[in-house]
């Protein structure tokens, strides 16, 4: 994908990436046996639906064969195997997220296994800590970020720069997107930017400080989906 010097999104034929995109499905909960994938249905994710890019996270993981749900309550989680938590601005996510209580359910859901992946905003939302300015977190992630953290909108950009998921370098588009400052041990950094963390994985929670959904890459999301297929629970609505 192409920022205009404005920073707008360039529109991008779909058809011409459909033939990629085919032959980069993943085959969900790699697991299963035909039998059971056939019992289990296909990995279903929940997507933070308050604002932001969450239509363009749906489109992606459609591609690859998942089913998606758009999650604005505790009862939205019901069934999920992962959620994402998109773009956008997280203090107001997060007062969103407070109000109706997913704050709490999407910790719960974590910690029972659930795979949660947060881009941008949703990074944001996922650190142990936050500044610039400091703000409350659902501390899913040992990692300290600062938001705007590469400035405002003059920073919004496509990138690209290689990662462990693939032999080719994975493209990244910035928006206001945060810096990881700091990381703790247990963090797997499997891409960076500016020689910065910008693609980052602990346990069942996975967090890009950029937009792989605004991209025809399918790459981050498959990964995510593998993640997804190994959570625990089909059932894991966390009430
Ligand atoms: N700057 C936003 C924030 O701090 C994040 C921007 C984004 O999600 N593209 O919440």
């Amino acid at each position: 994908m192409k920022l205009s010097a404005k920073g707008t999104r360039e529109k991008h034929s779909r058809k011409k990436t459909a033939g990629r995109r085919a032959a980069n499905t993943v085959r969900t909960r790699p697991h299963l046996s035909n039998e059971d994938r056939k019992k289990n249905g296909p990995v279903k994710i929940g997507i933070v639906a308050i604002q932001g890019d969450f239509a363009a996270h749906a489109a992606m993981l459609h591609t690859l064969g998942a089913e998606t749900v758009e999650v604005r309550t505790v009862e939205h989680l019901e069934g999920c195997d992962g959620v994402v938590l998109p773009g956008g601005e997280s203090t107001t996510q997060l007062q969103f997220l407070k109000e109706e209580g997913l704050f709490d359910a999407i910790r719960k859901f974590s910690t029972q296994g659930g795979a949660v992946f947060g881009t941008c905003a949703g990074a944001i939302l996922l650190a142990s800590k936050v500044n610039n300015p400091p703000q409350e977190s659902l501390g899913l992630l040992d990692m300290t970020v600062l938001r705007n953290g590469y400035g405002r909108q003059l920073a919004s950009d496509v990138f690209y720069e290689p990662s462990k998921l693939k032999q080719e370098p994975l493209e990244m588009v910035f928006i206001r997107g945060p810096i990881i400052e700091e990381l703790g041990k247990g963090i797997e950094v499997l891409a960076r930017h500016e020689g910065r963390p910008a693609l980052v994985e602990q346990g069942n929670v996975l967090a890009a400080t950029f937009h792989p959904e605004l991209t025809d890459d399918t790459t981050v999301h498959a990964h995510f989906l593998e993640m997804a297929s190994r959570a625990p629970a089909k059932a894991a609505a966390a009430r």
